[in-house]
């Protein structure tokens, strides 16, 4: 196609000066000249630009050469610096998008958004604002062309391409295409020119040399890296040995404080996938100590997939550093930082002053009974009903439509227990609240005394005996989400030796991790530890609601007898010993922790829901 060779230099910022005999690319060293390495005058070229490409006149040029690239060249690099111009003496190569043509084919406006109108537009790093253009109705136009045609990126690309398959001939010459459709915008809207000559870059923009494919380039990513090979190219993490695609590397930098970038840095670590920045060591946040992951092993994994496995598990399953309030910490200052959590729970209050002498109930407890009530809704029931003394009626989204959570206000204990609970089934027989499935009985009791060794007592008492525990729930409950299993067996809990791996081991078994939240997933397990340190107590989960108080009370009972067992389990290795062995069935562990009745009552309840 014919096309006037006639250009304006929107662009000088990617432009270099050039001898003005050259006239082939065979006579240049490209790299060098973009580089400008080697180049005395390189600075001075700058100050020769400002005052030599000052007006329309200065940035106007004719086309002499174009290099002839390959297609698969130009996709990879659409922007070459690939177009000699010159005007009288001066001569010049830029790159095609850094001209504006005489004709609305070429498009040598690049890095504009879609929405022309309402963005503006930007010259290559400079940007102009869209106002301006208000008074130029020529340009004006010729941008709403460009802003109608799809595929926008495409066509800029192209440019190089459209001007390497262009004879370019004298403005004068009767091959040039029509003039109807003559994009006379360099020539003619002299007001926009002169804007974009005083709005243009003043310093010159540095080619570079891509670190991959050693291509000259204008735009490279993080560590020089063009954005083809960002894209479509592959590296080499040098953390887990595996192919990583570029963009998913990082590349480590002495001079950036993170400690994923120092920590990576000390072991000369140069570049690294993001699942090996993320999760290759571990730090504690308040001492700074460091462990790195066993590189040995990470490396001589054979897939990616288990190289994955490993890295994702490695800070999880780690014993020497947890988890707590979304920090990791070392032992030392994880156990400090936990027995602070552990001393004043968020949400603890101060006991009540009452004391229990001579009663089975000798720790302060709070009991949560799920029912299903005849009024409408909460609300009618907090109005109407019969509210048992000590308790307070609260709505509770998990029940069935009609349902009620009837909880303590307040801890009881000692004779107080007995006064609620008679209340509560006089309250429940007067409503007639009934239960469904839905319901539970969740009791809480007051464990503030509990630190890790009565914490990993409970633990391995409850993980010894759960089983039995379920089997004395109705089917239904079994296997229910809101009280789940404890999922350790006991050896594995009597190797935990510190809080924060206990904490780890806790939250490990819902998937989760330690956080002073309400809402954490921990508080879903049978024995709910999460409410030790959210509330100062432990909450039993597993109890099927019940509108029989002596069935509550012979709950809490024995619940209460676990408690007493777990502060005393220590000092008692025939018990302890007796709850590792694999030979020794639970119900014995039953009737040494909670004695004759307890195990009773456990005995009768199972045959119940046999
Ligand atoms: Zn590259
Ligand atoms: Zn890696
Ligand atoms: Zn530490």
């Amino acid at each position: 196609m014919y096309y006037s060779n006639e250009v304006f230099l929107h662009n000088t910022s990617y432009a270099r000066y050039i001898d003005s005999d050259v006239e082939s690319f065979s006579e240049l060293d490209l790299d060098r000249i973009a580089t400008g390495e080697g180049i005395d005058d390189y600075v001075d070229m700058y100050k020769v630009r400002r005052t030599d490409l000052y007006d329309i006149n200065s940035r106007t040029f004719k086309i002499v050469n174009v290099l002839k690239v390959d297609k698969e060249y130009l996709k990879k690099h659409p922007y070459p610096l690939g177009v000699i111009i010159q005007r009288g003496s001066t001569k010049i190569i830029c790159r095609a998008v850094d001209l504006l043509y005489n004709h609305l084919d070429l498009i040598s406006i690049r890095g504009y958004s879609t929405d022309l109108e309402g963005s503006g537009i930007s010259f290559s790093t400079n940007r102009i604002r869209s106002d301006s253009f208000n008074y130029h109705s020529e340009l004006g136009e010729f941008l709403h062309v460009i802003g109608n045609r799809k595929r926008l990126e495409t066509q800029i690309v192209q440019v190089h391409r459209l001007l390497q398959e262009s004879t370019l001939l004298n403005d004068s010459d009767y091959r040039v295409r029509s003039k109807n459709s003559y994009n006379r915008i360099t020539l003619n809207s002299r007001y926009t020119l002169k804007g974009i000559i005083a709005n243009s870059v003043s310093r010159l923009s540095a080619y570079k040399k891509c670190s991959h494919c050693n291509q000259v380039e204008t735009n490279l990513m993080d560590n020089n890296i063009c954005t083809y090979c960002y894209r479509h190219e592959e590296g080499r993490c040098e953390v887990c040995e595996s192919k990583k695609k570029l963009d998913t590397l990082q590349y480590i930098r002495s001079d950036v404080d993170s400690i994923g970038h120092n920590v990576l840095d000390s072991i000369g670590v140069e570049v690294c996938c993001s699942n090996c920045y993320d999760s290759s060591y571990n730090y504690c946040s308040r001492c700074k100590k460091v462990e790195i992951i066993d590189l040995y092993k990470l490396r001589s994994l054979n897939s990616l997939e288990e190289k994955t496995q490993y890295l994702r598990y490695y800070r999880m399953e780690s014993d020497t550093f947890s988890n707590i309030r979304g920090s990791t910490y070392c032992t030392p200052c994880g156990s400090q930082a936990i027995s602070n959590i552990l001393n004043n729970p968020r949400r603890s209050k101060p006991l009540p002053n009452k004391i229990s002498i001579n009663s089975p109930f000798s720790r302060f407890v709070g009991i949560e009974s799920e029912v299903i009530t005849y009024y409408d809704d909460t609300d009618s029931f907090i109005e109407e009903g019969n509210i048992p003394r000590y308790f307070e009626a609260v709505h509770d989204g998990s029940l069935s439509d009609t349902g009620v959570e009837l909880r303590t206000s307040s801890p009881i204990i000692g004779k107080q227990v007995d006064d609620a609970l008679d209340s509560l089934q006089i309250c429940n027989n007067m409503d007639d609240n009934y239960i469904d499935n839905t319901c539970g009985l969740h009791i809480h009791l007051n464990a503030i005394d509990f630190g890790f060794v009565e914490l990993k007592s409970l633990l391995l008492i409850m993980s010894k005996i759960q089983d039995l525990v379920y089997d004395s729930l109705p089917n239904d409950r079994m296997d229910s989400n809101y009280a789940r299993h404890i999922s350790l067996s006991t050896k594995e809990i009597s190797k935990i030796d510190s809080l924060p791996m206990l904490l780890n081991k806790y939250y490990n078994m819902v998937g989760g991790t330690f956080d002073e939240e309400r809402y954490n997933e921990g508080r879903y397990i049978g024995t709910n530890l999460h409410a030790r340190l959210y509330l100062g107590t432990v909450e039993f989960r597993y109890h099927e609601g019940t509108t029989d108080s002596k069935d509550i009370r012979k709950w809490i009972m024995f619940l209460n007898s676990i408690m007493s067992s777990s502060t005393t389990l220590v000092k008692n290795p025939k018990l302890y010993n007796k709850i590792l062995s694999n030979k020794c069935p639970s119900i014995d562990v039953v009737r040494d922790v909670t004695g004759l009745r307890n195990t009773e009552y456990l005995e009768n309840k199972i045959q119940i829901n046999k």
